[in-house]
């Protein structure tokens, strides 16, 4: 590998997955002469929070397998196969029936990401980077000084840190609102460890996905135990003490998430996604944008054709809100469990045969595919990915694990776990001493209030606003912007504010925009400022920030290209 030498001090800001790939690419980028430092505000670096205590118990998993984690320094059945004993009996793994298509106690993997860490760090300084770790340190602020060209790391008592470059990885965040003012009321499932608790009545979930399954799984262990059949399923028994448990989730339409299925590799390995360069080339040729229907006509019909054809047959003539219509309808017939369990039983095929559900691939590809192009989408198409494709998307790509399924169908027939079926209206407000009252029309339209002596809130990871980013010193400098795009045709921007969209505005020249969640970044994860500059000093991967322009759900493919831009641009700046 050839050097460029490049004496410049990086900080990054987060010591999880995110800032794992990214440090990994800076080991592999040949830039020689780096100092590094991580900081990290727990003790433990790559875990994050979902594979740290902070977002599991021994009961989570992972929801991709071996085969689907970006090769980072040792495959994980490698590892797996000179982990410790301990560690093995913990995590009940079996070496010898061990593969890379099985997916992993969260925890396990966070202990696996740590040790890529190490690894990682010995390989840095083979190369000559040198690193520093600050473990247990919280970063409270940063600071762009412009004239020096430098950025202000600020720990704790007004310590700083200049750094030429600054990382922001600082990933999942989840706001407490209500909880700790009111019993029994949880704005986030996590930590999980706080719902371990022995519980003889009915708890209220919001949402139905993998969140609400983190939430469910705990909750079943500690009310009662799982026996197994023959042929794998479960039989749920509820302990004495806890007669009177239940959960319901509640989800709009009572939909329930889709399950895990055999995938041969990561998203990244489908190729055929837009460069950079042709992203260029195709806003020249669409008034300065790149349209939906090419992006849908390209990374999920053409693929489909290709692994699909008679399903392709079936939908090529559709458009995007076609075939969306389609294929919620089918679900939306069925009951939410009934099409569970049926296809529970469809991915057990698929895994057992190695397989692909192709249809769903695609869409999964897609939705991957969607993350650079979306930041150059016209408002128009990016009101129409956000109210018809993303809807299906996410519900596909939950890829809900084998292992949970069986859970959640034994809990189902038990009759411990139900799925309420709620409005886009329906809303959820504190109980008079505790927990919630649950508001909503149901399906026969009568409007319904349940009280909950429990409430939780599991409707996923959120984007944050502007005003919620939280470096203060590059928000009231306007070192950082909210993120917008404009809309094509003036007429559909009317339409939109006459139709009451309050996001939807006329900047004062001339230009209708769309605001967004979450901060302007351009196709390199640099920010932007408020004059609409991008900073080579300042890149951010933190997902609930940035979620407006980069909609896909992060997890670790989104680490591994993210951070691919991010070298690319800091390597182009070094030569
Ligand atoms: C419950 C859950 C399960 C998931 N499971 C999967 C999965 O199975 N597969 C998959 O591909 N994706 C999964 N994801 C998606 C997930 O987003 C990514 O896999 C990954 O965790 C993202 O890494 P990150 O580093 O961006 O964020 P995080 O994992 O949140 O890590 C951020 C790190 O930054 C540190 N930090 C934050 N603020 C500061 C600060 N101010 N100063 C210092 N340090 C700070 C935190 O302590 C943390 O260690 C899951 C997400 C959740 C929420």
């Amino acid at each position: 590998m050839s050097t460029i030498t490049f004496r410049k001090t990086i900080g990054i800001i987060g010591g999880g997955p995110a800032a794992l790939f990214m440090y990994k690419r800076f080991v592999e980028s040949g830039l020689s002469g780096l100092h590094i430092h991580i900081f990290e505000k727990k003790g433990q670096l790559g875990a994050g929070m979902p594979y740290s205590t902070e977002g599991a118990r021994p009961e989570h998993i992972t929801n991709v397998s071996g085969n689907e984690i970006p090769f980072i320094q040792e495959e994980m059945k490698d590892w797996i196969g000179h982990a410790s004993t301990e560690l093995k009996d913990k995590y009940d793994i079996d070496q010898d029936n061990f593969n890379d298509y099985k997916v992993v106690p969260r925890l396990l993997f966070g202990a696996y990401l740590t040790q890529q860490f190490e690894a990682l760090q010995k390989a840095a300084a083979d190369t000559g980077i040198h690193t520093t770790i600050h473990f247990n340190t919280i970063v409270e602020d940063l600071k762009d000084e412009e004239p020096a060209g430098k950025v202000c790391i600020y720990i704790k008592d007004d310590a700083r840190i200049p750094v030429d470059i600054a990382i922001i990885c600082t990933g999942h965040q989840w706001p407490k609102i209500n909880e700790g003012k009111i019993p029994n009321w949880f704005d986030s499932p996590y930590p999980p460890q706080k719902l371990a608790v022995r519980i003889n009545y009915p708890v209220a979930i919001k949402g139905s996905a993998l969140t609400a399954i983190d939430a469910v799984r705990t909750l079943a262990r500690c009310n009662g135990h799982f026996t197994k059949n023959d042929d794998e399923t479960l039989n749920y028994i509820l302990d004495e003490e806890s007669e009177g448990f239940s959960m319901a989730m509640h989800s709009l339409d009572g939909m329930m998430p889709a399950v895990r299925f055999h995938l041969e590799d990561t998203h990244l390995s489908q190729g055929e996604m837009i460069g950079e360069e042709e992203g260029w080339e195709i806003k020249a040729a669409n008034e300065g944008f790149i349209p939906l229907d090419l992006i849908y006509e390209r990374n999920f019909l053409q693929p489909l054709k290709k692994q699909q054809p008679a399903f392709y047959e079936t939908v090529k003539d559709m458009s995007i809100e076609t075939f969306v219509n389609h294929m919620m309808s089918l679900r939306e017939k069925l009951d939410g469990f009934t099409l569970f369990e049926a296809e529970y039983k469809e991915a057990e095929k698929s895994i057992r045969r190695h397989e692909s559900v192709a249809w769903k691939e695609m869409l999964a590809t897609l939705s991957y595919a969607m993350n650079y192009p979306a930041k150059h989408l016209s408002a128009e198409d990016m009101l129409r990915l956000r109210k018809v494709l993303m809807p299906l998307i996410s519900i596909v790509i939950a890829f809900v694990p084998q292992r949970s399924c069986r859970e959640m169908l034994a809990l189902h027939k038990a009759g411990i776990l139900s799925l309420v079926a709620v409005d886009k209206a329906s809303e959820v407000v504190p109980g008079h001493r505790e927990g919630a009252v649950y508001h909503y029309f149901d399906e026969a339209n009568k409007k319904v209030s349940r009280s909950y002596k429990m409430y939780i809130n599991a409707t996923g990871q959120t984007t944050f606003m502007l005003k919620d980013f939280p470096f203060k010193g590059l928000r009231e400098k306007g070192s950082v912007s909210a993120a917008y795009i404009y809309f094509k045709n003036t007429e559909a921007a009317i339409k939109e504010i006459a139709e009451g969209n309050p996001q939807v505005q006329d900047n004062g020249a001339g230009k209708f925009i769309l605001n967004l969640p979450g901060i302007q970044i351009n196709d390199h994860f640099q920010v932007l400022n408020t004059a609409g500059a991008y900073n080579d000093r300042i890149y951010i991967m933190a997902v609930p920030h940035i979620g407006g322009l980069n909609p896909d759900y992060s997890g670790l493919d989104f680490c591994e290209a993210a951070s691919e831009r991010i070298i690319k641009a800091i390597s182009n700046a070094a030569q």
